[in-house]
């Protein structure tokens, strides 16, 4: 079974371009979402206060996310650790996730930081999904509440788009009125080849 990724920045479409593939009965692991619910696990929990100390936890034991994110964010090497300890067990996950599909033609692994941390070492193909900055920035400030300001710094902390253009196996351009159904028609035709 092929393992595919698909990526792209935040606001390039591509859980819109997931659930076009979904239709046609392909199975996706939302690699950033099983990463975000490790943080609900206590022996996950524990492992980060072993590594960033008390500091990162309120009074009442709760995760304090956004003094975790000042922390990683600041110092690449609080990163790297933290990224250490989630990484591996994102792709552990996904090895099960693999097992238990095997049937499959192929599966996707969504990611928007796929090139960043160099996941495409474990794919068959990559898939990109692009769309350009302004239309992003459009289509966050409709989705998100968050402030332009905001959405630019999120967009600042990935792989610009224009790299994932030129690395990718198979680009969707997820323009409005562009026949995002076509161009996913087409490339699940060529993964199950
Ligand atoms: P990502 O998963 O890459 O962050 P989303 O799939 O959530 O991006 O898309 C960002 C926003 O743009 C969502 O509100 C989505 O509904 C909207 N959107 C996605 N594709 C299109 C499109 N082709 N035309 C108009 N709006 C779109």
């Amino acid at each position: 079974m092929k393992r595919v990724g698909i990526t792209g920045g935040i606001g390039c479409g591509k859980s819109t371009v997931v659930a076009e593939f979904q239709k046609l009965g392909i199975l996706s692991f939302v690699a950033d979402q099983v990463a975000a619910d490790y943080y609900k696990d206590s022996q996950f929990l524990d492992e980060i206060r072993r590594l960033f100390g008390d500091s990162v936890f309120d009074n009442s034991g709760t995760i304090d996310k956004r003094a975790l994110a000042n922390i990683v964010f600041g110092d690449r090497q609080a990163l790297a650790k933290l990224n250490n300890l989630v990484h591996p067990k994102v792709m552990q996950d996904f090895d099960v996730f693999c097992r238990e599909h095997d049937d499959q033609p192929y599966v996707l692994f969504e990611s928007a930081i796929l090139y960043d941390y160099s996941f495409d070492r474990f794919m068959h193909s990559v898939i990109g999904v692009y769309l350009d900055l302004d239309e992003r920035i459009r289509r966050l400030l409709l989705r998100d509440k968050a402030s332009e300001a905001e959405i630019r710094a999120r967009i600042a902390n990935q792989l610009p788009a224009e790299t994932i253009l030129q690395r990718a196996d198979y680009i969707v351009l997820n323009y409005e009125g562009n026949p995002r159904a076509r161009q996913v028609a087409y490339i699940d035709k060529q993964l199950r080849q």
